[in-house]
This record gives structure tokens, sequence and C-alpha cells, in this order.
């Protein structure tokens, strides 16, 4: 009885181990299955993570870029940084003897000096002046230093002066086969964003500040820069004009900045915007020789101590003046950017194309430079964005830091600069 109890016992156990293969066959062969299935999509998400990582790293995009202005040359610089750019081309409508004739002048703040340093700018070759944390000079001798840096860059490159970019040139675009990011920096006035595709709607900002603008041309003068004279809370009395200024005793006054070469002197009034009776006589009131003469007293009891003073008749005869104070307001263009995939092409607007005041004589800062400081991340990003999600991420940066810019400069730009004693 153990022997068959025993006997009886054994089977059953080793007919437990044996006979349920049925079930653990199919599992087995589940289990085979599913490993196999393991292995292939673990080496398909590598080999596509490498094949990935390769095209990545090998994506290379061809920048062209559309005017030569001072925004047009610093985004032809970035580019030529940015190890992901295959090839520039440059269009100019302009000769370089004209472009480069440009008179007036161009300011950098305390911010765009530190990027323009680290994209190649070598401040120490440009003639200009310093002043305070800011550098000043004429757009021309900062185009002419830039076109000579880009002559020098090693990347592949097309600079086309005395060429306006037109339709037909989409087309060409259109042929280049790849990645395309246009950056167009066609000016205020410029057509080339229009021509790409981009809307051509803008919003105004006010700046809450009035100014006017003076300019005085010598003709018999050499262009030398002259340092920046500047002055705030000046009152003017208008008592000879009518209007009783004396409310204005303990009102912010205007700031005046006289500044440029010794050929052409230009002069900046501007106050904080607010409706004291002498900012309101002279918003309202259109009388050149009140102007005329505010500017001349002001050149003549600022000037530097070299400088000869203005005559009547000089100053009647050369003097342009705005003939009354007027609003400092901001156009943003509202799309700045955008992506077309029939082409595979970016357009990105900067510098005055993208957004421009109605004021520009000596507000001390360019913004143009502001937008361009956002181009090094996004030119990182366009080559690499193949999803739809990562081409609408490179989109919103831009846009938004596009925004940014003006946002900023309207909270804070004419306080900053303007009106600071610095
Ligand atoms: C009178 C005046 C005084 C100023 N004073 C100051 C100042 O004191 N401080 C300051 O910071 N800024 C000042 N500015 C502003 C400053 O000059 C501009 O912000 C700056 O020039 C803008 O640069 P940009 O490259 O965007 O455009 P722009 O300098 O206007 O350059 C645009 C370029 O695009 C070219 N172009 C246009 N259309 C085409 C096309 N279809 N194909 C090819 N090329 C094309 C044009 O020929 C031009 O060379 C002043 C401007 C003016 C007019």
């Amino acid at each position: 009885m153990n022997g068959s109890d025993d006997s009886g016992a054994v089977p059953r156990a080793s007919n437990m181990c044996d006979s349920p293969d049925y079930g653990a066959l199919p599992s087995s062969t589940a289990m085979q299955q599913l490993l196999l299935t393991v292995v292939m999509v673990t080496g398909f998400v590598c080999t596509k993570t490498l094949f990935d990582n390769i095209r990545r790293r090998q994506a290379r995009v061809t920048v062209v870029v559309i005017g030569a202005g001072p925004i047009g040359l610093t985004a032809v610089l970035v580019a030529a940084r940015s190890r992901r750019v295959g090839k520039i081309i440059l269009f100019e409508e302009m000769f370089r003897k004209v472009l480069l004739n440009r008179q007036h002048q161009i300011a950098f703040d305390h911010k765009s000096i530190p990027f323009l340093k680290k994209i190649g700018v070598d401040f120490d070759n440009i003639e200009g002046c310093w002043e305070g944390d800011c550098f000043y000079t004429r757009v021309g001798i900062f185009q002419e230093y830039l076109l000579d840096v880009i002559q020098r860059i090693r990347t592949p490159k097309e600079i086309r002066l005395g060429t306006k970019f037109t339709r037909e040139h989409t087309k060409e675009i259109e042929y280049i086969p790849g990645r395309k990011l246009v950056i167009v920096c066609d000016g205020a006035n410029g057509q080339a964003v229009r021509t790409m595709g981009l809307s051509d709607e803008f919003v105004q900002h006010t700046c809450k500040a009035y100014a006017a603008v003076a300019a005085v041309d010598r003709p018999e003068q050499h262009n030398v820069p002259m340092p920046e004279r500047r002055v705030h809370n000046l009152h003017f009395d208008l008592t000879a004009y009518g209007t009783d200024t004396s409310e204005c005793d303990g009102l912010t006054g205007f700031s005046l900045k006289i500044f440029g070469s010794s050929k052409s002197r230009y002069m900046t009034l501007i106050v904080p915007k607010c409706e004291s009776p002498l900012v309101k006589t002279l918003r309202v009131v259109l009388d050149r020789s009140m102007m005329r003469n505010i500017f001349m007293k002001c050149f003549n009891t600022y000037k530097s101590t070299s400088e000869h003073s203005l005559s009547d008749s000089f100053a009647l005869k050369l003097m342009k003046f705005s003939p009354r104070l007027f609003e400092i307001k901001l156009s943003q263009r509202l799309e700045t950017v955008a992506y077309f995939e029939d082409s595979d092409t970016f357009v990105v607007a900067e510098g005055d194309a993208a957004r421009c005041y109605n004021f520009h004589t000596g507000l001390d800062v360019n913004i143009g430079i502001k937008g361009i400081m956002t181009l090094p991340n996004f030119l990182s990003m366009v080559p690499t964005a193949m999803t739809e999600h990562s081409i609408m991420k490179a989109m919103m940066y831009k846009s938004r830091q596009a925004d940014q810019v003006c946002k900023d400069f309207v909270k804070n730009g004419l306080r900053d600069y303007m009106f600071s004693k610095h």
C-alpha cells in the first residue's frame, strides 16, 4: 500500500511536471514572440534615434538675408557663427558706395554691446564714441565694418549688392534644396516682407512721450564725430507767445540731447506725456518761429565750447525741425514669423521691417539689435525642427520674443534711455 501509495504519488508528481507542457508551450512561444517584438522595436527605436541624431547633427539650413542695413548685416554675422548654416545669400538693392554713405547715427546700449562682441564685433576697430556704457556711430561706418568682417567669413556665401529682391527671387529660393530661412531686414518702407508672404498688419503703441527733433547741416565742415551733450528738466518761457508757463514749476521738464558730427548736428527734445500748458502749447500751436527759437536757444546754451553759435539767419535758412511736438509711437508688425511647408522655408522679419518708431533721431537704443539677439537660438531650432510640433515651437519662440522686445520698450525704453541721467 505504501509502495502503491508511493508509486501513486510519484507518477502524479511526475505527471504534473511533464504533461502540462500543453499549457507551458503556448506561453513560451508567446514569450519568444514578445521577446522578438521587443528586440525588433528596440532595434527600430535605436536605429531611428541614431538616424535622427545623425540627421539632426548634419541638418543645415540655407540662410537668405534681404537688406544690408545694420540689422541685415548683423543677421549675416549671426548666421555665419552658426554651425547649422550651410550657405548665406545676401540681397541688397543699393550698391556699396551708396549703402555706406548713410549719415545718421546708430546707438548700441549696454545690453546690445556684449551680444555684438560675442558674435565678433570689435568696437575698438569701429570709429565712434562711447557715452556712459552706450556706443554711438554712423550707420554707414557700422555697415562698412560688418561688410568687411563678412567678406572674411568661411561659410559659403553670395553677397549680391545692387540686387533688389523681387518676386522672381522667391522662385529661386524655392529651388534651393533643403530647408531655408529667409530673414527680411528691408527697413521700414520695404516690400520684401509682403513678397515673402507675411501679413502687412501693424499695431501702434504709444511710448508715453512727446518729442521734437532738429537737424543742422553744415556742408563746409568735415564729418568728425562730436561728443554728445545731454541736459534734463528744461522749461521754456513762452509768455512772449501768450502762454502762461508759470504753472510748470515742479513738473518734469524736457530732456535735451545734442549729438551727431560737426557736419550734421542733431537735437532731440523729449518730455513724458503730460498736459501742462507748456506741453499743450507746443503740441497744438503751429508757430514755426516759436520752435525755431527754442532749438536755437537750446543749441547756443548747451553746445560744446569749441562750436560756433547758431545765428538767426543760419537757423532760418539751414535748420530743419519739427514745427510742433508729436507723440512718439512704436509700430509693431503683427506677424513676424511664418513657415511655408511646400518650399520648406521659414520667414522672419527683423529690424525696422518688424518694428519701428515714428521718431528715429537719438533714441539711444536700437531695438532692431534687441530683436536680433534671439536669432542664434532660433537658428539652432530651425534646421532640426522636423515635426509639426517642433516647427510650431520654433515659431512660437521667435514670435513671443519679438513681442517681448516691443513690450519692454513701451514699458521701460524711454525711461531707461532718454530720461536717464547717464
Ligand atoms: C534720420 C534717421 C535718424 C536715426 N537716428 C538713429 C539714432 O540716433 N539711433 C539709432 O539707434 N537709430 C537711429 N535711426 C534708426 C536706424 O537707422 C534704424 O533703426 C536702422 O537703420 C534699421 O536698420 P535695418 O537694417 O532694419 O533697416 P535699414 O537700415 O532701413 O536697411 C534696410 C536695407 O534694405 C535694403 N532694401 C530694401 N528693400 C530691399 C529689397 N527689396 N531688396 C534688397 N534690399 C532692399 C535697403 O536698401 C536698405 O539698405 C535713425 C534713422 C533715421 C532714418
